[in-house]
């Protein structure tokens, strides 16, 4: 691992702006992703900026019609959230689905979605929700967030902030686990929106997660 500066900001605001004026300072969540890649030296970020003490980030919350959830949210805490089983049950069992005990006792919700892995399941829920990701600066449509191989629109100093689920009438997700990892060999995210339109997002069969179909139902 390479020398670097390390920072826990209380708010999301002075992570922002650690992000906006240090140098090539990286976020942060759970580091189920990042401290391997700082570990085998595949990174060199001058500032780690933790946002772990961010407790405006945390929460699960029903707004309306959407179903809000804070981007440090752990898979473990999405997978038994009584309004996440209640109103997106597709949404719980996909994260009870992620990986082990211990990577969703400390993976994130905005960790994993920033990543982008291609085999990752978030993204594929994320897309046929017809999500909104909300940012430090923006919000972002499922559909303009996503844009290729471990890309997304994020800036280098942008922050998901949360994710706004609309609450389907109905959802469901299934996928072929990798037996080691639990990554998606191939994943499946089905859900008819309150229109009734549907939604299809597959993850692990192309290059990136972020294929979708829409139908309308008649
Ligand atoms: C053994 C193992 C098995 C796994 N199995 C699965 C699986 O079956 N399915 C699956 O989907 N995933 C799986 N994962 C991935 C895991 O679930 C994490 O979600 C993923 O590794 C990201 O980790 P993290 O949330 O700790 O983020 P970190 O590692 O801390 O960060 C990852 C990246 O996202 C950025 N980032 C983090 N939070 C934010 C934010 N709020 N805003 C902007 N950028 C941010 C960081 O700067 C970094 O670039 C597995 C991981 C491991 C180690």
């Amino acid at each position: 691992m390479y020398a670097f500066e390390y920072h826990r900001p209380g708010t999301i605001a002075e992570a922002a702006s650690l992000l906006g004026s240090l140098e090539d300072a990286k976020a942060l969540a759970g580091g189920q992703t990042l401290i391997a890649t700082l570990k085998l030296r595949l990174a060199q970020p001058s500032d780690i900026v933790d946002l772990g003490g961010i407790s405006e980030m945390n929460g699960i919350r029903v707004e309306g019609d959407n179903l809000v959830i804070g981007a440090l949210s752990k898979h473990a805490e999405v997978a038994n959230s009584a309004e996440v089983q209640q109103h997106i049950p597709a949404l719980a069992a996909l994260a009870h689905s992620i990986g082990d005990r211990q990577v969703r006792a400390v993976g994130t919700l905005g960790g994993s979605i920033a990543n982008n892995d291609p085999a990752a399941d978030y993204p594929a829920g994320v897309l046929a929700l017809g999500a909104t990701v909300v940012t430090t600066q923006r919000e972002l449509a499922a559909d303009d967030f996503f844009t290729g191989l471990y890309e997304t629109a994020l800036n280098p100093d942008e922050l998901i902030t949360e994710v706004r689920f609309p609450i389907p009438q109905r959802a469901a997700y299934a996928k072929f686990p990798n037996p080691a990892s639990r990554f998606a060999l191939v994943g499946v995210f089905v859900a008819q929106a309150a229109d009734g339109s549907v939604r299809v997002a597959v993850t692990g069969a192309g290059l990136a997660c972020s294929g979708w179909r829409r139908w309308k139902r008649h």
